[in-house]
């Protein structure tokens, strides 16, 4: 599979980066995460194949990881009306605001988008490409929830943290003991040297670091690479890595 990169920022956009937003693309057909980035801007600008879209995963409610789907859906219904995909949100505000914005802008949301409510556990399953959601304490002052996936196939496994909380007490524990093929790890939240001692146990091949905040801490994550038993990377938007 590989991890196309459509926006690595964190909370707000910087130059040349969008919000949060990956694309994961497979045989049998392609997968959002997050959607904070202009998405259906991006994927038009790249003459990408709509109808591949098959899914779309919210870790959280913030507007770094939310905001475009609120075009892609209403677009997908009224325009091109090849698109047939499922949208999976973390909270009912989400369906609730999709379907606020399409009735206000004299859009009726097509069936052929599916608005669904997950919780933590296995949320998608077809063809082999299987979707897991871990619970995270990123919103833990609030009643609202946040989750990271692990995104598995056959063959290959990515782990997205989501947002995590400042202490990190909620890194996932399975990255310790289960093979990944790539952790896509944010920092926006916690220092680097937090990070690079969650990430030094973990079982995977490599590690790329996204919604990186304030932007000085690339050169401490770049300085702390090499003291990894794994590749660190540090993808901009437009990048894709093949997993
Ligand atoms: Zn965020
Ligand atoms: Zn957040």
């Amino acid at each position: 599979m590989n991890i196309r990169f459509l926006g690595t920022s964190h909370g707000v956009p910087l130059p040349k980066r969008h919000c949060q937003s990956f694309l994961i693309e497979t045989d049998g057909g392609d997968y959002l995460f997050d959607a904070g980035a202009p998405v259906m801007d991006i994927l038009i600008n790249e003459n990408y194949d709509l109808k591949r879209l098959r899914a779309v995963f919210v870790t959280h409610m913030h507007s770094d990881h939310f905001t475009g789907l609120l075009d892609l859906t209403c677009l997908a219904s009224w325009y091109y009306k090849d698109m047939n995909f499922q949208v999976f949100l973390p909270e009912q505000g989400g369906i609730t605001a999709i379907k606020s914005y399409s009735a206000a802008i004299y859009s009726n949301l097509s069936k052929r988008v599916q608005l669904k409510l997950f919780s933590a556990g296995e949320v998608f399953s077809e063809n082999g490409f299987t979707v897991l959601a871990y619970h995270t304490d990123h919103m833990d002052a609030t009643s609202n929830i946040a989750y990271g996936f692990l995104v598995k196939t056959s063959k290959k496994s990515v782990y997205i943290t989501g947002d995590m909380h400042r202490t990190l007490k909620d890194f996932n524990p399975l990255l310790a003991t289960e093979k990944t093929d790539l952790v896509v790890a944010e920092c926006a939240h916690f220092e680097p040297s937090a990070l690079f001692e969650k990430l030094k146990d973990c079982k995977t091949a490599a590690v790329a670091v996204v919604h990186v905040f304030p932007v000085e801490k690339y050169e401490q994550l770049k300085a702390l690479a090499p003291k990894l038993p794994f590749k660190m990377l540090f993808p901009n938007d437009g990048d894709v890595y093949k997993v």
